[in-house]
C-alpha cells in the first residue's frame, strides 16, 4: 500500500512571517493525532531552507516549486535541484502548469528536470493536466497521457516519482472535477504507469490538485488511486492545510 502525501504548494507567496503559520501547522500536527500523511510544503525558494529546518522537528518536509535541468552554471535567476536538496527540500515539484504556460515549458524540459532532481536525490512531483477546451472536446485523457509518456523520465524505473493530476481549470477556481471524473483520470494514470514501469508503476503516488479544500478534501482524497494531494490557495493557513491534511 501506498502511504498517502499531502504537499501545499505556496506558489509565489510567503515572506518570512509566513513561517508563522508553520509554527500553527507544525503545532497542530503535533499536538493533534499524529497525520496519516507524509506532509510536505514547497515555499518559494527564499523559504526552503527556513521551512526544512524549522519543518523538521514535527515531520513537516519542505520542497522546491522547480529546478533548472543543470547542476549548476551560468543560469542567472536559476535555481538547480542540488541547490535545493543543499537546503534541505526532500522533494521539488516540476513542470506546473502555471510554469508551462508562463515559461513555455515543454514536457522535454520538464522531462530533464524531473532527472535533475533525482539525480541530486529530490523527488520529483511531475506536474500532468488538461484545459477546459481540452476536457470538452474530451481529449482530457489523451492530453494527460502524452505529458505522461515526455514528462517522466526512464530514471523513474529506479526511483521515486510522484505524479500530481492537476486540472488547469480547477487550480484557483474553485472548480473540481466530479468523483467520477477524478477516479477514471487517476485509473488511467496508473494503467499508463504500470504500462510502462510494470510492477513499479503501482508504488507511484498520484495526487489530485485544483482547489482542494476543506470541504472536498475527505471526498477526493478516498478516491481509488488518490495517493494524497497538491494543495495551492489551502495551504497557506495552517489551519487549512490542517483539515486537509487529517481528512486523509
Ligand atoms: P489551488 O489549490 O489554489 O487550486 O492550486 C492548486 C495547485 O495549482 C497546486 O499546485
Amino acid at each position: 500500500t501506498i502511504s498517502p502525501l499531502i504537499a501545499g504548494n505556496w506558489k509565489m507567496n510567503g515572506l518570512f512571517h509566513s513561517l508563522d503559520e508553520l509554527t500553527e501547522l507544525a503545532q497542530l500536527l503535533t499536538t493533534g493525532e499524529a497525520p496519516r500523511a507524509v506532509v510536505v510544503v514547497c515555499p518559494p525558494a527564499t523559504l526552503v531552507a527556513a521551512v526544512a529546518n524549522q519543518g523538521a522537528s514535527s515531520g513537516i518536509l519542505a520542497g522546491g516549486q522547480d529546478c533548472h535541468a543543470q547542476g549548476s552554471g551560468a543560469h542567472t535567476g536559476d535555481i538547480s535541484a542540488t541547490m535545493l536538496a543543499d537546503a534541505g527540500a526532500q522533494f521539488v515539484i516540476v513542470g506546473h502548469s502555471e510554469r508551462r504556460a508562463d515559461h513555455g515549458e515543454t514536457d522535454a524540459q520538464v522531462c530533464a528536470k524531473a532527472e535533475a532532481a533525482i539525480g541530486a536525490g529530490l523527488k520529483p512531483i511531475i506536474c500532468v493536466g488538461e484545459t477546459e477546451a481540452q476536457r470538452d472536446s474530451g481529449s482530457a485523457e489523451s492530453v494527460v497521457n502524452e505529458q505522461l509518456a515526455a514528462s517522466i523520465p526512464n530514471a523513474a524505473e529506479h526511483h521515486d516519482v510522484i505524479i500530481a493530476y492537476e486540472p488547469i481549470w480547477a487550480i484557483g477556481t474553485g472548480r473540481t472535477p466530479t468523483n467520477e471524473e477524478i477516479a477514471q483520470m487517476h485509473a488511467n494514470i496508473r494503467a499508463r504507469l504500470v504500462e510502462r514501469f510494470g510492477e513499479r508503476g503501482e508504488s507511484f503516488r498520484i495526487l489530485y490538485g485544483g482547489s482542494l479544500k476543506p470541504h472536498n478534501a475527505r471526498e477526493i482524497l478516498a478516491i481509488d488511486h488518490v495517493n494524497g494531494g497538491l494543495v495551492g490557495g489551502a495551504s497557506l493557513l495552517a489551519k487549512d492545510f490542517y483539515t486537509i491534511i487529517s481528512a486523509v
